[in-house]
């Protein structure tokens, strides 16, 4: 996937490794397949990967870790790292330990009361629940309610992160409330969590977007100080606006595919995507589009399950066979039946939430 964004270059300045072929196909003899996001490049850099995988090689212990700020505006792009990580536990059967965290979001946003943050942790995990995870697999920790999990690993982190580094990296000034400047002792302690609940060096891998990484190297910083293993990193690029931008942006809502949205909206928003498709018609059939620059293109690259139909897309697309309305509305087809799907599998999780609380477990 290309666009304005520079991703090798981020990689380069964050000092990052990049996902290799090599790395691929080690995944490919221990998996029996890679995930589409892996092998059509959406998940591209990554710190330790490599680490990971030889753990597994060996038959060692480690875990998922992944996290969500509660919100009511989550969207289709919130659910690609949990979708891979969904794989990771299929294909390993490894345990996924996910951070709601009511806390920050109340201390850091404006408008939202504890009570709502709360709430909102429990709506957001429906979604994570309604990707197919077992109980078995999956930890809800929720901050203000799983809060002695992590409270004494935090304060021992808290002891080697000064405001000066919290400033440098989160951008933290002086009207930054105290309870948001606590706040990522209790995001790097879950990296530890695993370990500290299995009394075991267990550790994590944490899919998430390329532009966190300056926060999770603050973990990695700290890990060797209290003897805990260093989190692992696989970064992915950024979700494309559908209307043109390299990111979708929570300013547009009309840039992405929320949650809440019903098919009527899905639809609109899909017929009205930016394309890389030319004016009219008779030059598409002539000159072809760019797949390449057409977000379109991007979110069939994520959501179709078929390699085969993604090539034809892009072949037929450039070759000026396929025409934009017609591109579109395939899109369309994809996004409702996942939807569809989803708001089911959501309604389902209701009834079962419980049992992925990590307090229920321990
Ligand atoms: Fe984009 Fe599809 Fe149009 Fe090609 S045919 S430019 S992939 S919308």
């Amino acid at each position: 996937m290309t666009g304005k964004v520079d991703y090798l270059r981020l990689a380069k300045e964050f000092g990052v490794q990049l996902i290799t072929d090599e790395d691929l196909g080690r995944l490919r003899e221990l998996a029996g397949d890679v995930h589409p996001l892996l092998r059509r490049g959406y998940f591209y850099a990554h710190r330790d990967l490599n680490q990971i995988i030889e753990r597994q090689a060996g038959g060692g212990r480690w875990a998922l870790y992944a996290g969500r700020g509660p919100s009511g505006d989550l969207h289709i792009g919130h659910l690609i790292p949990w979708m891979l990580a969904k794989w990771f536990v299929d294909r390993f059967g490894v345990e996924f330990f996910f951070e709601l965290t009511d806390d920050e979001k109340f201390l850091v946003k404006e408008g939202y009361s504890l009570e709502d943050t709360n709430r909102l942790a429990y709506e957001n995990a429906l979604d994570l629940i309604a990707l197919g995870f077992d109980p078995k697999h999956l930890h809800l920790i929720i901050d203000t309610e799983d809060i002695s999990l992590l409270y004494g690993i935090a304060v021992r982190i808290g002891k080697h992160l000064t405001l000066s580094t919290l400033k440098h990296t989160f951008g933290f000034t002086d009207s930054t409330n105290v309870g948001a400047a606590f706040f990522p002792t209790l995001e790097i302690a879950m990296a530890f969590l695993p370990s500290r609940v299995s009394g075991a060096e267990v550790p994590v891998l944490i899919p998430t977007a390329i532009d966190q990484d300056p926060y999770f190297r603050l973990g990695r910083d700290v890990a060797p100080l209290l003897g805990y293993p260093k989190p692992a990193t696989i970064y992915s690029k950024f979700l494309p606006g559908l209307t043109g931008e390299d990111k979708m942006s929570a300013s547009n809502p009309e840039s992405s595919i929320y949650i809440t949205d019903d098919d009527k909206a899905v639809r609109r928003k899909v017929m009205n995507a930016f394309t890389g498709g030319q004016a009219t018609v008779e030059e598409q059939r002539r000159l072809g589009g760019n797949p390449d620059a057409c977000p379109v293109y991007k979110y069939h690259l994520l959501f179709q399950d078929s390699d085969e139909t993604v090539r034809r897309i892009y072949d037929d697309c450039r070759g000026g066979r396929l025409l934009c309305g017609e591109c579109k509305l395939m899109l369309h087809e994809r996004l409702s039946k996942f939807m569809v799907q989803h708001r089911e599998a959501r309604e389902k999780a209701r009834e079962r939430i419980g049992e992925y609380r990590i307090a229920a477990k321990l």
